[in-house]
């Protein structure tokens, strides 16, 4: 991959101008001898485009050549067997695998919502309605404590900023995120100030508002939203903040890495041959791409090939329409659909996106907003999971995938439900509901015919 591009990673979720500032602010003396932070294994910040290293700090971009960072590990190699043993007897949370997060060791004593470990569900009934036969598996993410995948990424935040120093936790948001930030917060005893667009679902804004915190909505999109986050990352209004994905993205977005690890133990410390990921920022899908090559460096798993799917939404779709035209860079859009989790315009991570999609043998595709309701109610009516719109789009784009023949029946797949459905029973209240309103009689009943 080349140099960042305006729709690349170095400028979408930051600018550079508020780049340069934030790097300033917080990493006084980052270049000679940062005051040493106990983030267990993680050893240097690393550039993704030049692979320049930087000290452990609340910096986010490259100051060589603005390229988005990542935390480089020291990972515990040379015995599987062992460090097999350590996870498995570790809590029943992501913390189990602290030896490859950004986290301090006594992570799981701290106080902390303890995320992860969530189901999965092999999905027979499922499979069996999608002609799969390879076996069907739903990673449900809806089981965490503020039900989405969102308390996984926070979580790792959440060490960086005790690490750092912040004394207020905040984001940008399409909705979980705010809501996980506040929990996040609220329990680690941490001041916290999100901020949303003004229109998103009630059940999002509510979440986001119970905890205590302060919840700002913006008149304007996500990407309006990040951009001022950037700015007052910059300013000192924001002193003493942590952005949990902006200036401590790279720490948050480890949190991702769960994902892959929990699969594949949960398979039997096993890679699945192909995972559909929805993408919102792309966040996500390249840190599962980044937790299973670790998973096959330290041995816990045989190397073997996997392909990576990506699931977006027609009306916010601009990952997909970027990999079908063939192209390296992502164009922004103005997102317009029902999935509001994933209405990312400017996804910062895109391009790598449409690397790791064309490098593992996979693809990107997008469903309409009625593929999306249609997905929903297949997967509550075949497997009693109610998902959100985001696992409306993955599990539409998995259905639209397999008639295509772009995803093989045949081989073991698993697909994320990132969210919850009662977060947005917007989507489906039109189309749901009760099937008779009767008098408290039988003969009433018997009248509305659903009698056996
Ligand atoms: C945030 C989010 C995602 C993915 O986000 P990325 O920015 O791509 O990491 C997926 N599903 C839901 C429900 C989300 O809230
Ligand atoms: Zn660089």
């Amino acid at each position: 991959m080349s140099v960042p591009t305006a729709s690349g990673p170095a400028h979408s979720a930051t600018g550079s101008h508020a780049t340069d500032t934030a790097t300033r602010d917080h990493t006084p003396a980052a270049a000679n001898g940062a005051p040493a932070v106990d983030l267990g294994p993680a050893a240097a910040l690393s550039c993704r485009e030049c692979g320049e290293r930087f000290p452990l700090t609340p910096a986010f971009a490259c100051t060589s050549c603005f390229g988005p960072l990542e935390i480089a590990y020291d990972l515990p190699l040379g015995d599987p067997e062992a460090l097999r043993r350590r996870i498995e007897s570790g809590p029943a949370s992501i913390w189990r695998y602290a030896p490859l997060l950004p986290v301090p060791a006594d992570v799981a004593e701290k106080p902390n919502l303890n995320p992860g470990w969530t189901q999965l569900i092999k999905a027979d009934r499922l499979a069996a309605e999608l002609g799969v036969t390879g076996g069907l598996y739903l990673k449900d993410d809806s089981g965490n404590p503020t039900h989405s995948f969102k308390d996984r990424v926070v979580a790792n935040a959440v060490e960086a900023a005790r690490a750092f120093g912040f004394t207020t936790l905040s984001c940008s948001s399409t909705g979980n995120l705010a809501g996980a930030v506040g929990a996040a917060a609220a329990r680690a005893g941490l001041r916290s100030c999100v901020f949303i667009p003004h229109d998103l679902e009630q059940g999002k804004v509510v979440m986001a508002s119970v905890y205590g915190g302060d919840v700002v909505g913006i008149e304007g999109t996500y990407d309006e939203v990040n951009r001022f986050c950037s700015e007052l990352i910059g300013d000192p209004a924001g002193e003493g903040w942590g952005f949990v994905n902006v200036n401590l993205r790279p720490y948050y977005a480890e949190g991702s890495k769960t994902l892959a690890y929990e699969i594949c133990e949960q398979l039997g410390w096993r890679l699945p041959d192909q995972l559909v990921v929805p993408i919102a920022s792309g966040s996500q899908l390249t840190k599962i791409d980044k937790g299973l090559k670790e998973l096959i460096a330290t041995g816990l798993v045989e190397d073997r090939p996997y392909r990576i799917f990506g699931a977006q939404a027609t009306g916010c779709s601009p990952v997909a329409q970027a990999y079908k035209a063939g192209h390296d860079v992502v164009r922004p859009v103005r997102p317009d659909t029902i999935a509001k989790s994933l209405a990312i315009g400017n996804p910062a991570d895109g391009p790598y996106v449409l690397d790791i999609a064309r490098r593992t043998g996979g693809a990107v595709e997008d469903v309409s907003d009625e593929q999306v309701v249609d997905a929903i109610k297949l997967l509550a009516r075949t497997e009693g999971v109610f998902a959100e719109t985001a696992g409306g789009v993955t599990l539409g784009v998995t259905r639209k995938l397999i008639e295509s023949g772009a995803l093989d029946p045949a081989l073991t797949t698993v697909v994320l439900n990132t969210g919850d459905g009662l977060k947005t029973l917007d989507a489906v209240a039109p189309t749901t509901g009760p099937s008779a309103i009767i008098r408290p009689n039988l003969d009433s009943f018997r009248e509305a015919g659903l009698a056996s």
